[in-house]
C-alpha cells in the first residue's frame, strides 16, 4: 500500500443512498480503512441504528455502550465515544447502538435538532492537536433528521449506486433533498462522488446501468468500479475491511483504487453554486 496524498482540511464525507442495501456501508468502511493505510488518520461515524459499520471496524457497540446517540441527543463530547478500530493504521470510530433507532423521533423536539452532529464535531476537531485528514458518516437508508444531521455536518456527499435495473430510480429524490439542505441548511454542501458498486461485467444490464450514471454524473463518477464479490460480503463477519480481510481480492484491491481517486482528486471547491 503506497502513500496517498492528504488533503490540506478535514474532508468530511456522508455517505448516503436511501435506498437500503446498495452498499453505504461496505463503502464507508472500505474506503476509511484503506486511506488509513495508506496514512490518512480517519474517522468513520455511524449513524445508522444497526450499527452495521461499528460491526465491520472491530468496534464494541452493545447497548450500554457510550455511542453517536449520547453525542446528539445528550450533547456528550463526541471525544468521549470514539473508539479505535483494530484496523491498521489511524482509524477511528464513533459507534451506534440500537438507542440511535429512537432519535429519529427524540431529535424532532430539541433546539437546533439539524446541527447537532456539525457542533459536536466541529468542537471535536477544534480540539485535535492533529486532526483528521477524513470523516466519513454511514447513514441509514431514509432522509430523516439523522441523515439530516449528516448532510449538515459534510462538505461532500458520496453516493454509492448499486449497479442494477433501478439505480437511478430514487436518485432524483436524494438530490432534490441534498439541494435544500444545501440552500437552507448548508451552502458548502457537494456531490463530490458517485461509485458504482456491486457490479457484475458479466451481465449487459450492469453495464448499462454504469454507462448510464456516466452520462448522467460525467464529472462525479470514479473511473474505478466496485465488483461483485464474495470477500468483500464475508469480511464484515470477521469484524474487519475487506482489505485486511483478503488484502489482493478483487475487491480490496477496487476499494484501495478508489480510495486513491478519491484522495486524488482532492476536495470539490466550494462556493459559487455547485
Ligand atoms: P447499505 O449500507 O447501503 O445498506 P451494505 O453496504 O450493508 O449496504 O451492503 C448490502 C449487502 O451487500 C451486505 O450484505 C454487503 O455485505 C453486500 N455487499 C456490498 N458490497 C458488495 C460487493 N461489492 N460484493 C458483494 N457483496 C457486497
Ligand atoms: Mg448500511
Amino acid at each position: 500500500e503506497s502513500r496517498l496524498p492528504l488533503p490540506e482540511r478535514t474532508r468530511i464525507l456522508t455517505i448516503s443512498n436511501q435506498k437500503g442495501g446498495v452498499g453505504k456501508t461496505t463503502t464507508t468502511v472500505n474506503l476509511a480503512a484503506a486511506l488509513a493505510r495508506s496514512g490518512a488518520k480517519v474517522l468513520v461515524i455511524d449513524l445508522d441504528p444497526q450499527g452495521n459499520a461499528s460491526t465491520a471496524l472491530g468496534v464494541e457497540h452493545r447497548s450500554d455502550t457510550r455511542s453517536v446517540y449520547d453525542v446528539i441527543i445528550d450533547d456528550l463530547p463526541l471525544a468521549d465515544v470514539v473508539q479505535e478500530s483494530p484496523e491498521e493504521g489511524a482509524l477511528y470510530c464513533v459507534p451506534a447502538t440500537i438507542h440511535l433507532a429512537g432519535a429519529e423521533i427524540e431529535l424532532v423536539s430539541l433546539v437546533a435538532r439539524e446541527q447537532r452532529l456539525r457542533r459536536a464535531l466541529d468542537l471535536h476537531v477544534k480540539e485535535m492537536a492533529e486532526p483528521y485528514d477524513y470523516v466519513f458518516i454511514d447513514c441509514p437508508p431514509s432522509l430523516g433528521l439523522l441523515t439530516i444531521n449528516a448532510f449538515v455536518a459534510a462538505g461532500e456527499v458520496l453516493i454509492p449506486i448499486q449497479c442494477e435495473y433501478y439505480a437511478l430510480e430514487g436518485l432524483s429524490q436524494l438530490l432534490k433533498n441534498i439541494e435544500l439542505i444545501e440552500r437552507h441548511l448548508n451552502p458548502e454542501l457537494r456531490v463530490s462522488t458517485i461509485l458504482l458498486t456491486m457490479h457484475d461485467s458479466r451481465t449487459n444490464l450492469a453495464n448499462q446501468v454504469a454507462q448510464d450514471v456516466r452520462d448522467h454524473f460525467p464529472d462525479q463518477v470514479l473511473e474505478t468500479i466496485i465488483p461483485r464479490s464474495v470477500r468483500v460480503s464475508e469480511a464484515p463477519s470477521y469484524g474487519q475491511s475487506v482489505i485486511s480481510y483478503d488484502m489482493n481480492s478483487s475487491g480490496s484491491l477496487s476499494y484501495q483504487e478508489a480510495a486513491a481517486e478519491l484522495a486524488r482528486r482532492g476536495a470539490p471547491r466550494s462556493g459559487g453554486g455547485s
